[in-house]
């Protein structure tokens, strides 16, 4: 009767209504078929998760669009973040949910900077510079990965302790250490470890190549066993600058490796360039340089993802930190 009645289209709405909302949910919903068979024919499961897929499109759709909630998003797509790998933190980690949730909001530009405050909440403010460093205007980035006051221990802080994930793996996978567990607080690290296959140096000079532009790779591995040296450098950059990172790193790195390659002349000497945004970006090519380490190669995945966990720990005590400085 009902469906009659609203065929008829006299006063009718529940089908109006209807078919509008399938249109929305790209669903087919055909008044004139004898029965409701377009959307009956699939399971009640199919219907629900076709919907629920179509929502959630419409929903980042939505918010992708926002000039401030969707800025991080745009940004993963110019720099062409992988979403899984980006996420990851929200999948293993274990990282509490206060935790999850402020890193989100910091995504979603929701950070209570000068900026912030003086723009979007419209507070006044007589002066949105830094707190730290005085200098620049103090917006989320700013206080992330551009502040210089926080560049000498916070910023490499943050940059060691992600990569202490992968140095001690390193460790332990070539026989220095009995378990591939972090030393619980972190110490000194020797410049240079080595056994009868393998040498490790962190952060270690090598000014026996003279006068190059940057002669201290964050860590170099020399596989004596397969002659491959593998020069490896991490950073934590801005979300809106790893590719350009990831080019400086190579470009930057690329005297040191001639003069290895000369030096050592029966070694192959690689270079692996791992870049985590502070907000825990990450491109498709970190998991394949950390790959390129055959003592990695395996638990890529795992490491990326401790690394990742680190860097977003990192920019959290960064932000607590700034958050009880006084104008
Ligand atoms: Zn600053």
């Amino acid at each position: 009767m009902v469906r009659d009645h609203e065929k008829e289209e006299i006063g009718g709405f529940i089908f109006k209504e209807a078919k509008k909302a399938a249109n929305k949910l790209n669903l087919i919903f055909d008044l004139q078929r004898q029965h409701l068979e377009s959307i009956t024919e699939h399971s009640a499961t199919q219907v629900v998760n076709r919907i629920r897929s179509t929502q959630n499109r419409r929903f980042l759709q939505n918010h992708v669009e926002k000039p401030v909630h969707g800025a991080f998003y745009n940004i993963m797509t110019q720099q062409q973040l992988s979403e899984r790998l980006s996420f990851a933190f929200l999948r293993s980690s274990g990282l509490r949910s206060e935790t999850e949730g402020f890193i989100l909001a910091c995504q979603d530009g929701v950070y209570g900077s000068l900026v912030y405050r003086s723009r979007i909440m419209g507070q006044q403010i007589e002066d949105i510079r830094c707190r730290a460093c005085h200098q620049a205007p103090e917006t989320l980035w700013h206080i992330l990965s551009a502040c210089p006051t926080y560049a000498a221990s916070a910023y490499t802080q943050r940059h060691n302790a992600a990569l202490r994930v992968i140095y001690y793996h390193l460790r332990h996978m070539h026989g220095f250490d009995e378990t591939p567990v972090l030393p619980q607080t972190p110490k000194e690290i020797e410049s240079l470890v080595e056994n009868e296959t393998t040498k490790i140096y962190w952060n270690y000079p090598f000014q026996a190549f003279g006068q190059i532009r940057a002669n201290r790779p964050d860590i170099v591995l020399q596989d004596i066993a397969t002659k491959i040296i593998y020069v490896i450098e991490f950073s934590a950059p801005s979300e809106k600058n790893i590719i350009s990172k990831e080019e400086e790193k190579r470009e930057k790195y690329q005297e040191l490796l001639e003069q290895m390659r000369r030096m050592y002349a029966d070694h192959s000497v690689r270079l692996v360039v791992l870049v985590i945004g502070s907000l825990g970006g990450v491109k498709d090519t970190l998991l394949q340089q950390l790959k390129l380490i055959p003592a990695c190669y395996n638990v890529a995945e795992r490491l990326a993802a401790s690394m990742q966990k680190a860097v977003i720990l990192g920019s959290l005590k960064i932000l607590r930190a700034h958050d009880t400085r006084i104008q």
